[in-house]
Formats: C-alpha cells, sequence, structure tokens
C-alpha cells in the first residue's frame, strides 16, 4: 500500500497525476469517473453510481444513448445514426426492443489553442 509520499518527485513536489493514476488502478476511485470509493481492492472498479447508471432516471452521456424502456445502451458513434450528431430532438427506434423514444443532441465545442512561446522564441 503506498502513501502520498511514495509521489514525491525529486523537487519535492507531489506527482498528483501518478497518485491519481495509482489510486484508479487500486481501485481506491473510480476508472470511470476518477469519484473517491475508499479503501482500495488492488484492481481498477467502478464507483456505485456508475455501476448503476442505467437504472438511473436520467441519463446524458457523451458518446451512448439509453432505450428508457429495457436499459440498451447504443454508442452513436457505432453505427450508422450519424444524423444523431447534429443538435437537435432526434427520434430512435430501440435496436433491442423496438421502442421508439426521442434523444436530444447538444453540442458543446473545445477550442484548443498552441501553447505559450517560450521566450527565446518570441
Ligand atoms: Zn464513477
Ligand atoms: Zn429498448
Amino acid at each position: 500500500m503506498k502513501t502520498l509520499s511514495d509521489f514525491k518527485k525529486e523537487n519535492g513536489d507531489t506527482d498528483w497525476k501518478a497518485y491519481k493514476e495509482y489510486e484508479i488502478n487500486t481501485g481506491e476511485r473510480c476508472f470511470e469517473c476518477d469519484a473517491f470509493i475508499g479503501r482500495g481492492q488492488g484492481f481498477r472498479r467502478m464507483c456505485y453510481s456508475c455501476i448503476h447508471k442505467e437504472d438511473k432516471d436520467e441519463w446524458d452521456d457523451d458518446t451512448r444513448i439509453r432505450c428508457p424502456k429495457c436499459k440498451n445502451t447504443e454508442d452513436v458513434f457505432d453505427g450508422d445514426s450519424y444524423d444523431l450528431l447534429s443538435e437537435d430532438t432526434h427520434s430512435v427506434t430501440c435496436n433491442e426492443c423496438g421502442y421508439k423514444f426521442d434523444i436530444t443532441t447538444s453540442i458543446s465545442y473545445i477550442f484548443k489553442s498552441p501553447e505559450l512561446l517560450g521566450e527565446e522564441k518570441k
């Protein structure tokens, strides 16, 4: 069992990234959403709310849609449902049970700009 002091870098700072990875790999944190779970079990695991995500009333996800009837989830990018990718309300038929339902697509953009130029490169 490692502690935070095992993740000190040479300059004395804590390597938070490595520490978080360690927490996820030991199961202290959920590998799906990073939520803290508790004592590590030595393997990767998901938190309660991720395990039971299919059972929640509301569902929003960046890749999957869920049938409200049979809880089947489908990957929007996996298959030929490209029309779902426009920002709108779309009618979907569940592949599993044939139930028809509407989903709403909302798109968010992230604009990544180049890194700062170093002093000498100005
Ligand atoms: Zn989780
Ligand atoms: Zn269904």
